[in-house]
This record gives structure tokens, sequence and C-alpha cells, in this order.
């Protein structure tokens, strides 16, 4: 399915790992834009963005990225995205659209904004959809399809600027909703950053332990260990970033769940029975829900669909969900 005619001319990516080379597939495939340029930090990417043929032009700097672009997106680790729009702010042409794909986003706007133009228009987003692998082999076209991506438009924005970005996100199969930087930042907390600290924090302790169960790890980890493991795998630069430009949302959640967590703690000292199946019990329907709503497959993990599927005909939403 592709998109009747080209929503923007000309796209520039800066950053081209797994969401921007995601990013480049997808909106090729679905002809979302006429035109794509791309510029990485490393010239060992840049060359591998061209040889995988991710873009029509692949140049060296910025600033010669955003050259004559409609839509600029900064796919880069959160905190570099300051200095990118630093960088870029110059060479923004008037009436250019500025989005992001950043996993926090009040940190996002308040170093990026400073720097772009008047007769810009900044739409900060976040594609909740994303894999454990990084760099621009790992992308793939239907990344963002079913997934949702957010918006988070300062008040003022232009309403037109923002639907257009919508209906590139839209073309590329993603849900669309819009809301405020800090929600945001509040909602991802709890669904996706604690998630990952919990498995940083559960695979570097089971890790020590494993000087005595090494191969016991290693042998049972088909069980709820080894889904961990791969949320563990994920990227530490973008990792480091989320929890540094998160942080007050991130120890609010964390202080929430500490007191959760304390509560079955009790209830298995006591050998309260009831407390914890009522607990897990509730915890039950809300996998059952998240079901429901096709934001992940019931079938256990190992039998996701590969990333390497076509793109045509569409495949049914599914779950590529360590979504950040
Ligand atoms: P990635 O695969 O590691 O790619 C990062 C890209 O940014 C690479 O092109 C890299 O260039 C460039 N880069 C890294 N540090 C930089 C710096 N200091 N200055 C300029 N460029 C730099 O990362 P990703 O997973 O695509 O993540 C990119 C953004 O998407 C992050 O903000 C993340 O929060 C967000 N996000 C990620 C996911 C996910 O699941 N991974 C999901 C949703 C949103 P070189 O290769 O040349 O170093």
């Amino acid at each position: 399915m592709t998109t009747p005619s080209p929503l923007f001319d000309r796209l520039a990516l800066i950053g081209v790992g797994l969401i921007g080379s995601s990013i480049a597939r997808a909106a090729r495939s679905r002809g979302a834009v006429r035109e794509i340029v791309a510029t990485a930090r490393s010239g060992s990417t840049r060359r591998r963005v061209a040889e995988l043929g991710l873009a029509d032009r692949v140049v060296e700097t910025n600033a010669a990225a955003v050259a004559g672009a409609d839509l600029v997106i900064i796919c880069v680790p959160v905190g570099a995205c300051g200095a990118v729009a630093a960088e870029i702010g110059p060479h923004l042409k008037p009436g250019a659209t500025v989005s992001d794909v950043g996993s926090v986003k009040g940190a996002v706007v308040r170093d990026v904004a400073p720097h772009l133009p008047d007769g810009v228009h900044f739409v900060p987003a976040h594609p909740v959809a994303g894999t454990e692998h990084s760099g621009p082999d790992a992308g793939f076209a239907t990344l963002f399809i079913g997934r949702w991506c957010i918006l988070t438009p300062p008040e003022k924005a232009d309403p037109g600027a923002v639907e257009r970005l919508a209906a590139f996100w839209r073309a590329l199969g993603a849900n669309v909703e819009s809301m405020a930087p800090s929600h945001h930042d509040l909602v991802l907390a709890v669904t996706s950053h604690l998630p990952h600290l919990i498995a940083y924090t559960i695979v570097g302790t089971a890790d020590e332990l494993a000087e005595v169960t090494r191969s016991e790890v290693l042998k049972f980890s088909a069980g709820g260990f080894r889904d961990f493991t791969r949320i563990a795998a994920s990227d530490p630069t973008m990792w480091r970033d989320v929890f540094l430009a998160n942080k007050e949302a991130v120890l609010e959640m964390l202080g929430t769940f500490n007191e959760d967590l304390a509560r079955l703690t009790r209830a298995i000292r006591r050998g309260d029975g009831d407390a914890l199946f009522a607990h897990f019990a509730r915890t039950r329907a809300i996998r059952r829900g998240i079901v429901e709503i096709g934001q992940d497959s019931p079938a256990p993990d190992f039998g996701r669909p590969h990333p390497d599927l076509p793109v045509e005909p569409l495949p049914r939403p599914y779950a590529v969900s360590d979504d950040v």
C-alpha cells in the first residue's frame, strides 16, 4: 500500500540506526517522500547506509543533510539531540518541519527548541516501536506497523504541520496520538523505562549469581529470564541517555514500584497466598488486555515473525514489543 502522492518532497535523516533506517525503508516502500537524504556521525555508518541503498544521497555533515529538506527527523540518542539542533538550526529551509524520534520528550524539547529559527515547525515524535538491535542493518520497513507514534507538539504549533507529520507516520503504518511532553515521559517511564531498568538489574544480578550456577542460568533461560536478557541487550548509549533525560519521572515510578515490591515481599514472607493470587490475577488480566488491543501477540516470544517479512501484502500488526 503506497501513499497516493508523497507527503514531503525531501526527507533528511540525521542518524541512521535502527529507527532512522526503518524510517528510510518504510518511507520509501510507502512512497511517503520523494527523496531521502541521510547522514550519520561516523564514516563507517555513512558507507553502510550507501551500500544498503537506504537513501538517495548520503552526505557528510548534518548541515548538508538539512539544506533544502522539507522534513528533518533527528534519529540520534536523546542526549545528542541538542548539539545536532544547534548545528542544523542555521541551515534549515523556511517552512520546514523538524522532528525527532527520542524516547524522552521533555528533555528533547528543552534542548532542541531554542536552536530552531522562526518559521520552522518543530513537532517532536516518539515511535513506540523497536528492538534490542542497533545500526542501519537492524532496521526494517514493517517496524512501525500497528505501533503507536506519539507526537508532542508545542501548544502554538501550526496544526497543518502537525497533521502532515501525523499523516507521514500513518503512511508508515503507525497509529498516531498527541500528548504533552511531560505526560509522555510519565507514561513511558512506567511502560518502558522502568521495565528496562528492571531487566538491566535482574540480568546483572543473575550474572553475579552465575559464578555458582552459570550452566543452569543459560540452560533454563527459556523461562522468564530469557525475555529479560533480550531487553537488557538494548543499546547502552541510548538507555543511559533515557535514564539521564527522564530522571524525575523514572524516580517517581521507581518509588511506587519499590512500595509494590515491598507489599509482595511481605505477602511471601507471611505466606499470604490470597494476596499473591489476587495480585497475579490482576496482572494476568492486564496482559490479556494488551493482547486484545493488538499491542502484542499471544504467541510466545519465539513465535514472533522475522523482521525480514515482505512489506506487501501487509502482515497483521505484530509484536516487536520492546517499545521504547
Ligand atoms: P542506533 O541504532 O544506535 O543509531 C543511532 C544513530 O545515531 C547512529 O546513526 C549513530 O551514528 C548516531 N549517533 C550516535 N551518537 C551520536 C552523537 N553523539 N551525535 C550524532 N549522532 C550520533 O539507535 P536507535 O535505536 O536508532 O535510536 C535512535 C533514537 O531513537 C534514540 O533517541 C532512541 O531513544 C529512539 N528510539 C529507539 C528505539 C529502539 O528500540 N531502539 C525505539 C524508539 C525510539 P554512528 O552509527 O555513526 O555512530
